[in-house]
């Protein structure tokens, strides 16, 4: 498996530029060492030999870790995060590190430092973002399984642009230790794969309490794989009239509905409801998230990390010219919102605001789950766009995660999982849950798929 990954990342990915960098004398030989287990009665891992591609910003021991981001060219980590220490457990093979916006802040991954990842199903098309390269890379056929991180979208809008199936957990339940943080109160990690049933194994193996986030939760983790049954009788979908309103495209409404004619015919039953508050989901993601972004990044000085500006005379200037030099556009543009809405004079106007109307976003998701079991809706108003389309308006871009954000200011569990095509570029379902419970989200995903 490790050989044919290799082999196809050989053939593919000049074109499709998912990954950033590759481990691959380090995975060679672990495949090696995994291969004499073959034949034996020794214990194997759940995920035992799987290639697996891992977002680059998650840290992997002596493996860089850029962030696509300049600032952090060259950085070569002294530990694994938490995710990854759990993936070696399971006996995986991390084949090499993958591409993304600069510090997960973009919606197609045109914002990379390095390199711009295509859509595999239409090289002029982006792969969405931020966890482009962890979407791409799957549906390309370079590894079965990757891992991407999800703040307003990350995961599942990328999935969805790709064909693939992405989960963002819910807030807490996969560590965040050793992903370097963008807004640490909505940042999950999650896994990227062909189907469900591959990423209810991943989920699998990284879930879990640990001591080193204090924002992991302890509560059980439950057999996923085991969820899969393939039955939703007298299952309870509510799909939002925000989520097929205006702005959404006619495909994209089609698409759903004809989802939900095959859950019906399975036996669910869905109605149509409403989450008020989801219209200022936008503009309280953009002050919360920025507003930790600006606090999260302040460690890149060119003291700690990464780079350092050849260019100072002063310390002042040292910190100044290494942020200048080591950022890029849409990342100096988050620190300096966050920042103004952080400032005194502004603060209460603007970031205490904006938690209070988080308060009211989470309540609207309650009252829909105190009755229903699941909610149902697009996972992105469009298909993916074309290189370049939106990049001169950062509104334009900020407004296709408008379906994904209002479940990361909740902390529930979203899946996108592939419900059709548009012009032969895929479309994505999005499957919200109750807060930890993945289970019945992939249960219902699964049985659609
Ligand atoms: N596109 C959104 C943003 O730019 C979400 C990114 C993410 O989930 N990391 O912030």
């Amino acid at each position: 498996l490790v050989d044919e990954s290799y082999r196809r990342i050989e053939q593919v990915d000049d074109k499709v530029e998912a990954f950033l960098t590759l481990d691959e004398e380090r995975a060679r030989l672990k495949a090696k060492e995994l291969e004499q287990k073959l034949g034996t009665d020794e214990a194997k891992g759940l995920l035992f030999g799987m290639p697996i591609g891992i977002k680059d910003n998650i840290v992997t021991r002596n493996l860089r870790t850029t962030c696509a981001s300049k600032i952090l060219d060259n950085f070569n980590p002294i530990y694994d995060a938490t995710v990854v220490q759990k993936l070696q457990a399971a006996e995986s093979i991390t084949i090499g590190k993958l591409n993304m916006d600069e510090f997960a802040m973009g919606s197609s991954t045109e914002n990379s430092g390095f390199q711009k990842t295509k859509n595999p199903w239409n090289l002029e098309t982006v792969p969405g973002g931020s966890s482009g390269g962890s979407a791409a890379a799957v549906a390309a056929g370079e590894v079965p399984f990757s891992l991407g991180s999800d703040t307003g979208g990350s995961i599942r809008q990328p999935a969805s642009f790709c064909g693939v199936v992405g989960l963002k957990p819910t807030y807490g339940r996969v560590s965040r230790f050793g992903l370097v943080a963008f807004a640490s109160s909505l940042d999950q990690i999650g896994p990227v794969t062909r189907t469900v049933e591959d990423n209810a194994y991943l989920l699998q193996a990284i879930a879990g309490l640990d001591p080193m986030d204090s924002t992991s939760v302890n509560v059980d983790v439950p057999n996923f794989v085991q969820s899969l049954t393939g039955d939703v009788k007298g299952l309870k979908i509510a799909v939002p009239k925000e989520y097929i309103g205006e702005g959404v495209k006619e495909e994209v409404k089609q698409s759903v509905l004809d989802a939900l004619k095959i859950l019906e015919k399975l036996g669910a039953t869905w109605e149509e409801v409403s989450l008020p508050h989801s219209k200022y989901a936008l503009a309280t993601y953009y002050l919360l998230s920025s507003s930790e972004a600006s606090a999260n990044l302040a460690r890149f000085d060119g003291v700690r990390y990464g780079y350092r500006s050849p260019n100072a005379d002063t310390l002042m200037n040292l910190y100044k010219n290494t942020r200048a030099e080591g950022f890029g556009d849409e990342v100096k543009r988050r620190i300096m919102l966050g920042t103004f809405a952080l400032s005194s004079g502004y603060y209460d106007a603007y970031y205490k605001k904006a938690q209070k109307v988080r308060t009211l976003i989470k309540q609207d998701f309650e009252n829909i789950f105190e009755k229903y079991d699941v909610i149902i809706g697009p996972t992105t108003p469009t298909p993916a766009f074309k290189m370049g389309e939106n990049t001169a308006d950062p509104m334009t871009m900020y407004r296709n995660d408008i379906l994904t954000i209002p479940v990361n200011l909740a902390g529930v569990p979203g899946i996108s999982v592939p419900c059709g095509f548009s012009n032969g570029l895929p479309l994505g379902l999005q499957i919200i849950g109750k807060h930890f419970d993945e289970s019945t989200v992939y249960r219902v995903a699964h049985a659609f798929e």
